[in-house]
């Protein structure tokens, strides 16, 4: 059979993984082709979770301040909102923008796309399946970008549309009155903050025995006396068990997580019910089989250090090939997976990879955390500098945020670190760099922070370590 398309190399999926690698392999001289499903390229990440989840956090940080501006002399009164328009900002102005500016990308690169399901039908083939009908691609190349989606519980009645998975809370069709969150990491928090500001009540169940699970207890602590204080109501150890749609709402019942105890919650009743407990690889719906790409029942691909699956000419990068799954983890897979096609030697050297929770305050952490430095037994030292001794946190109302630098006690090298208050996000970069530059405490508490920033918490955190400053003025 003749093919559509030939090429050099063809990206499967479009996300920050997938177009990043398109890019990249384009800019070095291959001639190549991006599939994606959907008409909008960008992902996951671009279209249903980074950017659009930000962007109505950034609507809930407003009406957050706002809420708090009496404590300083200044009153606005109640927040209207227009979801039309919030929806909009997200959609139109945000979104609409970042997706129209990736098309114009790919044309300016000559990268072609073509949109519909793809599948392989042999290790050097893909067809694709589109409005405008089948494709077929033959490829040297491949580079398996394909994500992941969110992990369905199988008791939950999917087919009503008040259980929402992350993608359909974005949507933000209402406000309900109250809300269920099913899962307590990054992603239900996130949205909890969202519905929470707009106005619904909001309770969070999580299995595990704290919020965030994978951050530092002691990080948490803070947003989760924040969210109590917010009338958010949290119950951890706690697991959905039965599910039913009524009339009134969806009533779940409830089991606890230690086995034989009774949960603190038995059950309730919501108006709408958002399930984040994961995601799951996309790996096993791309017909890799017929490539020879080895798929784990789960549906991830393993690849190595140069993002080469099983089969040397085909790559695999981004959500699909392990945690964390993270947008600047794809990205830098996308990149090398790419540069390497193009024969260039190199391989993954990054040390660390930065988490962070987008809520109020925001978590951050990279490197070794103190709960896994104490289970691996790493004799670690911890400097923390609590923002209430910053005068700019305490002058924007947020002395409740601390950093806190996780040091080997033997060189005083920096291997972990974990921020939480606003900002925190951004705060963190600083860190990663310390990280893969081997900085050592001295060199970060002798780095001048411009003052007064909550950056120089960094600097302070080092130095408290250090027992250079012992009294925190
Ligand atoms: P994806 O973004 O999942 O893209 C895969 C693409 O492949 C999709 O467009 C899909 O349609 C396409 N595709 C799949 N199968 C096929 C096929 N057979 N044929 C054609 N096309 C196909 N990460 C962060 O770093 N920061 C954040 O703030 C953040 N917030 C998030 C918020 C939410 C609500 C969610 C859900 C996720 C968030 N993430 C965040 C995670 C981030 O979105 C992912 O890590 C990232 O999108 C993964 O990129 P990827 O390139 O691996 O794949």
């Amino acid at each position: 059979r003749k093919a559509d398309i030939e090429c050099r190399i063809v990206v499967l999926g479009s996300g920050p993984g997938g177009y990043t690698a398109a890019f990249r392999a384009a800019d070095l001289g291959l001639d190549t082709v991006l599939v994606e499903r959907y008409a909008a390229l960008g992902g996951v990440c671009l279209n249903v979770g980074c950017i659009p989840s930000k962007a109505l956090l950034h609507a809930a940080a407003l009406i957050e301040e706002a809420s708090h501006s009496d404590d300083i002399g200044i009153s606005f009164g109640k927040p209207k909102i227009d979801l039309d328009k919030l929806r909009g900002f997200k959609q139109d102005k945000v979104v609409g923008q970042f997706t129209k500016g990736l098309a114009g990308m790919a044309k300016q690169r000559k990268v072609r796309t073509v949109h519909g399901v793809g599948t392989f039908i042999s290790p050097n083939e893909l067809e694709v399946k589109g409005e405008a009908g089948t494709t077929l691609i033959r490829f040297e190349q491949c580079v398996i970008a394909a994500g992941s989606q969110a992990v369905k519980l199988p008791n939950f009645p999917w087919d009503d549309d008040r259980v929402m998975d992350s993608t359909d809370a974005l949507q933000l069709a209402d406000v309900p009155k109250t809300l269920l969150v099913v899962g307590g990491g990054i992603i239900g928090l996130e949205m909890a903050t969202v519905y929470r500001a707009l106005g619904s009540e909001v309770t969070v169940v999580e299995f595990m025995d704290q919020l965030m699970p994978g951050a530092d207890k002691d990080l948490v602590k803070p947003l989760a006396d924040r969210l109590k204080k917010q009338g958010v109501v949290v119950h951890l150890k706690t697991k959905a068990a039965k599910v039913e749609a009524g009339k009134k709402g969806i009533t779940v019942s409830f089991e606890s997580a230690t086995e034989g105890a009774k949960p603190e919650l038995e059950s309730g009743t919501w108006d709408r019910v958002l399930v984040a407990v994961g995601r799951a690889p996309n790996g096993g719906k791309i017909g890799a089989d017929k490539a020879g790409v080895v798929v784990s029942d789960r549906g991830f691909i393993a690849v190595d250090r140069q993002m080469r699956t099983n089969v040397p000419h085909i790559f695999a990068i981004g959500d699909l090939v392990g945690q964390p799954m993270l947008a600047h983890k794809a990205t830098h897979e996308g990149k090398l997976a790419a540069e390497v096609a193009a024969g260039e030697k190199k391989e993954w050297v990054a040390r660390v990879i930065p988490s962070v929770a987008y809520t109020d305050p925001e978590i951050a952490w990279v490197g070794v955390t103190e709960t896994e430095a104490k289970a691996k037994g790493l004799h670690v030292g911890v400097g923390k500098f609590p923002w209430a001794a910053s005068a700019r946190a305490v002058g924007i109302g947020r002395g409740e945020g601390f950093t806190k630098l996780i040091f080997d006690e033997a060189t005083h090298r920096i291997i972990g670190a974990g921020i939480v208050g606003v900002h925190a996000g951004d705060l963190i970069s600083e860190l990663a760099l310390a990280i893969e530059m081997g900085a050592e405490a001295g060199d970060i508490g002798a780095t001048i922070h411009p003052h007064p920033t909550l950056g120089e918490s960094v600097g302070m955190a080092a130095e408290v370590y250090e027992g250079t400053i012992t009294d925190l003025y």
